[in-house]
């Protein structure tokens, strides 16, 4: 098995939950679910409906203060894209009352697909690596979007331990394919020509070096 990550063919079935398996690279680290064990498209829009992600709910705009946060702390930024923004892009929403500019992307739900015509000086990713299907292909849309001086934030779990890994809930969600260590991450920053800086337990700044 490949790794969608840095392309090591040395990946191997690390564990294993109803048919669904999670191949572990030795190389960069990244545990990751093969394409054959994910949802259908259909099954996936359907989990996602469950979720509660609608502006008004009180949770879910906390859960985003920590990462506005953040981006405030980074300064000034032209144009963002905020990189797989879910059905009610509640993040472009708080963005751009906060005075910010950002643009929405999600083509799950048809939205701003023209969005990645552009470039951008910050692509923000809550919570979407973990999800995406084509692990290379999205690497190489980010490079594309993202102008040379440009920062790309990223948000997702980073997994306690390859021993552990068995134990913790964020690989029980269905939809979640992709699992990155600390050092994952940092390949990933590399992959993106950038440097990969923790700015909270599950928050990296992909900053230019
Ligand atoms: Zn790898």
């Amino acid at each position: 098995m490949t790794c969608p990550l840095c392309s090591s063919s040395a990946c191997r079935e690390n564990y294993r939950m109803n048919k669904r398996r999670f191949f572990l690279c030795p190389a960069c680290g990244l545990i990751f679910v093969p394409a054959e064990d994910h949802l259908s498209p259909e099954e996936e829009l359907l989990r996602y409906a469950l979720h509660d992600n609608t502006p008004g709910h009180e949770g879910y705009n906390r859960y985003f203060a920590e990462l506005m946060q953040v981006i405030i702390d980074r300064g000034p930024a032209g144009a963002i894209l905020d990189f797989g923004s879910g059905r009610s892009a509640v993040l472009t929403g708080l963005l751009n009352y906060r005075g910010y500019s950002c643009t929405a992307y999600d083509p799950l739900y048809g939205i701003g697909i023209d969005a990645v015509d552009a470039t951008y000086d910050r692509v923000i990713l809550s919570e979407v690596i973990e999800h995406v299907r084509d692990l290379p292909g999205e690497i190489t849309l980010l490079g594309k979007v993202t102008r040379p001086s440009g920062e790309i934030v990223m948000r997702t779990k980073i997994y306690p331990s390859v021993e552990d890994f068995a134990g913790w809930w964020y690989k029980n969600d269905t939809t979640h394919v992709n699992f990155f260590s600390h050092g994952a991450m940092e390949i990933l920053a590399g992959r993106l020509g950038r440097i990969a800086e923790m700015t909270a337990p599950d928050i990296f700044v992909l900053a230019p070096p």
